[in-house]
């Protein structure tokens, strides 16, 4: 499972007191929460993921472990910050010493590494970007390799040694009664080396958090949900373990006029009073450019006109969807007394007559008089 900063979740700067943590998380908390959202998936995952940055965030301790190892060194299964740990076993776990990166060996007795966390970016994108594709810029903090030791945690010019309690193999065999029990070497953590001076911009972690900016290809057809996943750009690893990946999630605006839905678009149409009945055509917009679309007489407010493959091409490809225009008849507005007059005298000229001239009414008329006359009967 991939996570996004903690402090970008909350909305606030890395340098924020608790008090603004606070803030941020219960302005959030009272947006995603889910008796204000009910059902809604993506706000109890968005309200999840507000308590958990707010559980560490205002941890002093958490928030130190975080700010030096990120997501991992929160993950008890990554060698991290377990639930339930203390302060002691957050000692054990980042004790000053720190390995080096090894090489070789069977499985057995092999010194660990681990794989740098991944990351989600959510990253919003217009319509118009999430249809064509685009290349967009993304800021996103992470654990990268130390420059000054290269990841190694060691101090240039200092010295690393095979650790002695476990040879360098980074377990240890213990015995128990009648088993041996292999278990992590207490003293190197599992990684087999001890330095003597730790390196100091990173505590001897090979690890530090820094700014980092990516361009991302966006490909033509991404709709919200989708993620584009960048192999080794996610926290960088530890021990010499791979990096992380990250996952670029996708979430598109709305749009001023389109709908989308999967590879369809739809929009409204403003059709006046006279083109609705008399017939004609009208300008329709479509993402690339507009379109004349020929509204038949006597069209009524509601129709829907299908555009066909004047919708969006899906990423993972197959046929261009539609464009669905759905007709929306005008009253008109700010009539002269004139053009008010002639309304009176064309009403006047359509009730004088047998009726037929309102389809909706009629049927709308003749289900009222059923509706009544089941009542009463
Ligand atoms: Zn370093
Ligand atoms: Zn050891």
């Amino acid at each position: 499972m991939s996570k996004r900063d903690y402090y970008e979740v909350l909305g606030v700067s890395r340098t924020s007191t608790e008090a603004e943590i606070k803030k941020a998380y219960r302005r959030l908390a009272m947006k995603f929460h889910p008796d204000r959202n009910p059902g809604d998936k993506a706000s109890e995952e968005s309200f999840k993921e507000c308590k958990e940055a707010y559980e560490v965030l205002t941890d002093a301790q958490k928030r130190g472990v975080y700010d030096r190892h990120g997501h991992d060194g929160l993950d008890p299964q990554r060698g991290g910050f377990g639930g339930g740990a203390g302060a002691d076993a957050f000692g054990e776990m980042f004790g000053d010493i720190f390995g080096d990166i090894f090489g070789g060996g069977g499985r057995r007795g092999r010194a660990q590494v681990f794989r740098g966390a991944d990351l989600r970016y959510d990253l919003e994108l217009t319509l118009e970007q999430a249809v064509f594709g685009d290349s967009v810029s993304v800021d996103f903090t992470t654990l990268g390799e130390c420059e000054k030791c290269s990841g190694s945690g060691a101090a240039p010019g200092s010295k690393v040694t095979n650790c002695e309690t476990c040879g360098g193999a980074g377990q240890v065999h213990m015995r128990q009664g009648p088993f041996a029990v292999q278990q992590t070497c207490p003293r190197c953590k599992g990684r087999g080396k001890i330095v003597s001076q730790p390196c100091d911009p990173c505590l001897g972690q090979g690890r530090v958090r820094r700014k980092k900016t990516l361009a991302v290809k966006v490909p033509a057809g991404v709709d919200t949900g989708d993620r584009i996943r960048l192999t080794g750009e996610g926290e960088a690893g530890r021990s010499g373990g791979p990096a992380g990946d990250l996952y670029v999630e996708v979430h598109v605006r709305e749009h001023a006029i389109f709908e989308r839905d999967g590879s369809h678009l739809s929009c409204e149409v403003p059709v006046s009073f006279g083109t609705a009945t008399l017939g004609g055509s009208v300008e329709v917009p479509t993402l690339n450019g507009s379109v004349s679309l020929k509204i038949p007489t006597e069209t009524q407010s509601g129709r829907v006109f299908r555009l066909r493959e004047k919708g969006v091409k899906p990423v993972r490809g197959g046929t261009t969807g539609d464009l669905f225009c759905k007709v929306v008849v005008e009253t008109p507005v700010n009539l002269s007394e004139e053009q008010k007059e002639l309304l009176r005298q064309f009403e006047t000229s359509i009730n004088g007559q047998s009726g037929g001239h309102s389809p909706r009414a009629q049927s709308w008329l003749d289900g009222v008089k059923k509706f009544f006359a089941e009542k009463l009967s």
